[in-house]
């Protein structure tokens, strides 16, 4: 399937200049969800994996149907003050300042093997923060999975170290 075809891409949004890859019109067509569900549950099927970590707010879309497809537990990453027990919390640069990224601390365990999820790489800022998490609990990333990798930003090469995959480039 080409995706690129069920990718809105709109300009000028957030800013003027940048290309908006948006996967809401990907996600209304269920033929193409359900592809990009079951090829993203296929990369990491083979891994041997105990959780899959979902970032706020569109990595929740894609790797949760994954985590039900492979029967493996959810373990969400939030942007601060979302999530209501105990956290481990890291930093993380934005554009402009900086946000921050939190993991409940029982989420997962030490020595478990983990498969991170988001719609979208760019420059590798969040997923990096996302790893960084899942290292501060004990575990072990395994890979990093987007829908879209944005490759000109450099995030495939913020992330060297970490097993990157993306189904479709721009
Ligand atoms: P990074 O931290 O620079 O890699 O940015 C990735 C994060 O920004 C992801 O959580 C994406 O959801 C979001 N993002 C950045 N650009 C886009 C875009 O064009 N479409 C959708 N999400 C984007």
């Amino acid at each position: 399937m080409d995706l690129k075809e069920k990718i809105r891409n709109i300009k000028d949004f957030p800013e003027k200049g940048v290309i908006f890859r948006d996967i809401t019109t990907l996600i209304k067509d269920p033929d193409a969800f359900e592809y990009v569900t079951d090829a993203l549950a296929k990369h990491v099927e083979k891994e041997d994996i105990d959780a899959i970590v979902v970032l706020d707010a569109r990595g929740f879309l894609f790797g949760a149907p994954v985590a039900y497809l492979l029967k493996k537990r959810i373990v969400p990453v939030r942007k601060k003050g979302k999530l209501p027990a105990e956290t481990y919390q890291v930093e993380y640069q934005l554009e402009y300042g900086t946000g921050q990224l939190e993991m409940h601390k029982d989420a997962i365990q030490k020595g478990m093997r983990v498969a991170v999820f988001d719609d979208l790489l760019a420059t590798g800022g969040t997923a990096k923060a996302a790893c960084e998490l899942v290292e501060l609990a004990g575990a072990q990333i395994v890979s990093l999975n987007f829908v879209i990798e944005l490759t000109e930003l450099g995030g495939r090469e913020a992330l060297s170290g970490y097993q990157v995959y993306s189904l479709v480039q721009y």
